[in-house]
């Protein structure tokens, strides 16, 4: 860094974490560019869980306020099995417990990007990236290069910023994966004791999950092996869905021809940075949705990365080791537990319920299972 100059970040990627880290980095004096390869800022995926973890960083960030206007605030998170009966009911929300919002994605990214605006971020959009040196160079598509203290590498799942510098160790493309969809809710869904849960509803291999994320929008997720080809169309097949979901026919019948396929993915890194470069979010640790903690990683990786790189402003390379020394076991554990969590789609269905039904009886493992979802070490 030039002396007394204000140090340089170039961000690839404006998803969740590179918004996150750009807004960071520019509020502790950062000069912060965002390089998106879109035309604009916005997020498929219909809604999002955030939890606790995921919460205090908007705070820390001042998005906060605007994302949660409007968001849904469940009392209980059920999972229910093939014949709607409960398997587990897990408390959220209630005072001293897990704390838990859903909203829509393009909430969390707008105030995300105001965030970001007030602290003085440009926003370049149009501007996909190509390839970063350990040294400090962002280089675009168009061949333009560019010098910094600092590059995060927050450019998804495919990254091309991580493997310009060979760092991935480990990605796989899961068994599983989920069509996604935003509608209107309407009061004959569910019966009106449901309404307002966050509901998980398994039959053999696939699942239904039940999330309002608004007082008007439902986010609904679709959830299935990549070979039932059958269950994964878009536009839903309604017939195969009610067949084995019933209970949930008039649901069903409003999807309409809404959605998108997405297969669940596992990134692992050898590394999470080089040199001056930083890989955060899917771009170093994708994990399968079933705890809704990849985005709350990202949250959580990218604040971190910019209190350690501007507490370390002159040994960025020293920063960054100790960034991941920090982050990374937390996150892997949480990979991990999201991991295990998807063999119970394989299960029959009576041995799911019967082993379901038992563990959502215990108020310990519903707390392990709670410290997970909230990011929390569970030995603690
Ligand atoms: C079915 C499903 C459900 C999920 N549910 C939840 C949930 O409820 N809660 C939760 O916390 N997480 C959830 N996740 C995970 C969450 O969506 C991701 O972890 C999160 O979006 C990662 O954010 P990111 O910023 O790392 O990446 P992304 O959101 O993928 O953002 C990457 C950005 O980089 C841009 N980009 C890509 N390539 C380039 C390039 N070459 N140049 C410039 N820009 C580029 C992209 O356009 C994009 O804007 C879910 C995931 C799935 C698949």
């Amino acid at each position: 860094m030039r002396q007394g100059s204000r140090p340089r970040a170039e961000i690839a990627g404006g998803g969740i974490g590179g918004l996150t880290a750009a807004a960071a980095l520019a509020q502790r004096g950062w000069q912060v560019r965002v390089h998106e390869r879109a035309p604009d800022l916005r997020a498929f995926g219909a809604g999002i869980y955030i939890w606790g973890n995921g919460l205090r960083v908007l705070q820390a960030v001042g998005a906060y306020d605007e994302a949660v206007v409007g968001a849904h605030e469940g009392e209980w998170f059920e999972t229910r099995d093939h014949l709607n009966r409960t398997m587990e009911r897990i408390p959220i929300n209630a005072s001293g417990g897990a704390r838990l919002i859903t909203i829509l994605r393009e909430t969390l990214i707008r105030s995300l990007t105001h965030a970001c605006e007030r602290a003085g971020v440009e926003i370049v959009t149009n501007s996909p990236v190509s390839c970063a040196s350990a040294d400090g160079v962002l280089t675009l598509e168009d061949g333009t290069r560019l010098d910094a203290d600092l590059v995060v590498a927050s450019d998804g799942i495919g990254s091309r910023i991580r493997d310009s510098l060979d760092l991935l160790a480990y990605r796989e493309t899961l068994r599983y994966g989920a069509v996604r969809m935003l509608i209107g809710r309407d009061d004959a869904d569910v019966p009106a004791g449901d309404r307002s849960k966050y509901i998980e509803y398994f039959s053999g291999t696939r699942r239904i999950l039940y999330t309002p994320a608004s007082a008007s929008d439902l986010y609904i997720a679709l959830c299935c092996t990549d070979d039932d080809h059958a269950a994964r169309q878009v536009p839903v097949d309604a017939a195969l869905w009610k067949a084995s979901f019933p209970h949930l026919s008039s649901l069903i019948d409003r999807f309409a021809d809404a959605g998108r396929w997405d297969s669940f993915e596992v990134v692992r890194l050898r590394r999470w940075a080089q040199g001056r470069v930083a890989v955060i979010g899917d771009a170093a640790h994708a994990m399968p949705p079933y705890l809704g903690q990849g985005g709350g990683c990202a949250l959580m990786n990218a604040l971190s990365l910019a209190v350690f790189a501007d507490a370390h402003r002159d040994d960025l390379a020293g920063a960054l080791a100790q960034w991941e020394l920090a982050e990374r076991p937390m996150t892997e554990h949480t990979q991990q537990a999201a991991a295990q969590l998807g063999h119970m789609n394989d299960w029959p269905d009576e041995l799911r319920s019967e082993v379901m039904m038992l563990t959502g009886k215990s108020a310990y493992l519903a707390g392990q299972r709670m410290k997970t979802a909230l990011h929390v070490p569970t030995g603690t």
